[in-house]
């Protein structure tokens, strides 16, 4: 997959800009808060049809004026694309694929990115809403029925928790229960059937890419975790009943919390070097390191998902991995002929030499060196 142009007209900082990629790497080099990650955030929205960094679309709109846009031409399999968004400040966008309008769960999977940002250097030590928000993005973009099957989830765990409450409160029966947990179930093993099979996949890939990163003396194993499955439970087998079981099992509490206590919404992605939990007992170093592995397997994932490597975008994450890691990576993006977006506000983190396409972005203009 690659991109070959993005124009931008009245979004973010950028009144009107066209961007010629090249096929490799392609580098956006400028001061703080010129518009770097803006462009690779209108890559990222029209892989996910939402931002990295907001869910109000309106903020995508240039302050002085009322519609904003942004299209990238891009080959699928050397096939010509094209992706257009269009955002408004009184109604709500709208997406054309080669001309055509889109609804969002169509437009997931059209275009793949992994995105690589320092935020991503806490994904294993960070909250577990962390690590379920990086499965559900890399799994809906190879898998658009997870996207549909996780966003029913949602809804119907919002209005069961709602009705939890009623009953709480005396204003519902405690009967209706029975009618939202024979929908919700269902869509909760779905969800985490679809889970576990990718983390078995990405296992596999992240355990690879780690022995290479730390010349064979580390494996790296990722593990999905069912919130509240006790060790020894084989539950895998069947989902259906697990949670069941668990649904009636905590009812009580459920009901005087107003809240739903087991399912997908609470589960979580262990890490381990050589048996050791990476959460709680990773040096800064393996978890840098770990978190590297996960990319370059996210990358290798989406290959053997979708027969292409996805665009490779790294905002400002060269300054943050330490030299080795740091060419350890490029090397990979090289070997691979990725296209890859990176920002950097220094070009010291760049190797010199025909490495890419150099871009100097200021005040929302970008110059192609
Ligand atoms: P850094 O190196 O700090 O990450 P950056 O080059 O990545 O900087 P961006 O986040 O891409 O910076 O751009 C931020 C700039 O865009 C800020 O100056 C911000 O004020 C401006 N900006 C953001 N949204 C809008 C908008 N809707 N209209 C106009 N300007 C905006
Ligand atoms: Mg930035």
């Amino acid at each position: 997959m690659r991109i070959r142009r993005i124009e931008l007209r009245n979004y973010r900082n950028y009144k009107e800009e066209q961007i010629d990629l090249s096929s490799g790497v392609n580098v956006f080099l400028g001061q703080n808060a010129q518009g770097k990650t803006n462009i690779l955030e209108a890559v990222y929205y029209a892989a996910l049809g939402r931002s990295h960094r907001t869910s109000v679309d309106a903020e995508l709109v240039r302050w002085e004026a009322g519609e904003a846009k942004f299209s990238l031409d891009f080959l699928r399999f050397d096939a010509e694309n094209q992706l257009e968004f269009l955002f408004f400040r009184d109604k709500r966008r709208q997406i054309l694929r080669n001309g055509a309008a889109v609804r969002m769960k169509d437009l997931i999977g059209t275009m793949n990115v992994v995105l690589f940002s320092p935020e991503d250097l806490f994904l294993i030590k960070g909250a577990p809403a962390g690590r379920r928000r990086f499965l559900d993005m890399e799994i809906s973009q190879a898998d658009p029925a997870y996207f549909y099957d996780l966003a029913v989830y949602t809804r119907l765990l919002a209005q069961r928790n709602s009705l939890l409450k009623k009953i709480r409160d005396g204003e519902a029966e405690e009967s209706e229960l029975s009618l939202w947990d024979a929908q919700i179930i269902p869509r909760a093993v779905s969800v985490v059937k679809k889970r576990i099979e990718v983390v078995k996949k990405l296992d596999v890939l992240a355990s690879k890419m780690q022995k290479n990163l730390s010349g064979g003396k580390e494996t790296l194993s990722l593990r999905y975790e069912l919130h509240g499955a006790r060790e020894g439970d084989h539950m895998t087998n069947d989902l259906l009943s697990w949670y069941n079981e668990k649904l009636a099992e905590s009812v009580r509490l459920d009901i005087l919390r107003g809240v739903t206590r087991f399912g997908p919404h609470r589960d979580d992605l262990a890490f381990f070097v050589n048996e050791a939990d990476l959460r709680s007992y990773g040096s800064q170093g393996q978890q840098r390191t770990g978190v590297l592995s996960l990319k370059l397997a996210e990358l290798a994932f989406f290959r053997e998902e979708t027969g292409e490597y996805p665009i490779l975008l790294l905002d400002d994450v060269m300054s943050e991995l330490d030299r080795e890691r740091r060419e350890q990576l490029l090397s990979f993006i090289r070997g691979e002929k990725l296209q890859a977006l990176v920002t950097a506000t220094d070009e010291a983190y760049i190797p010199s030499g025909g490495f890419g396409q150099i871009f100097h972005v200021e005040h929302g203009t970008v110059t192609a060196e």
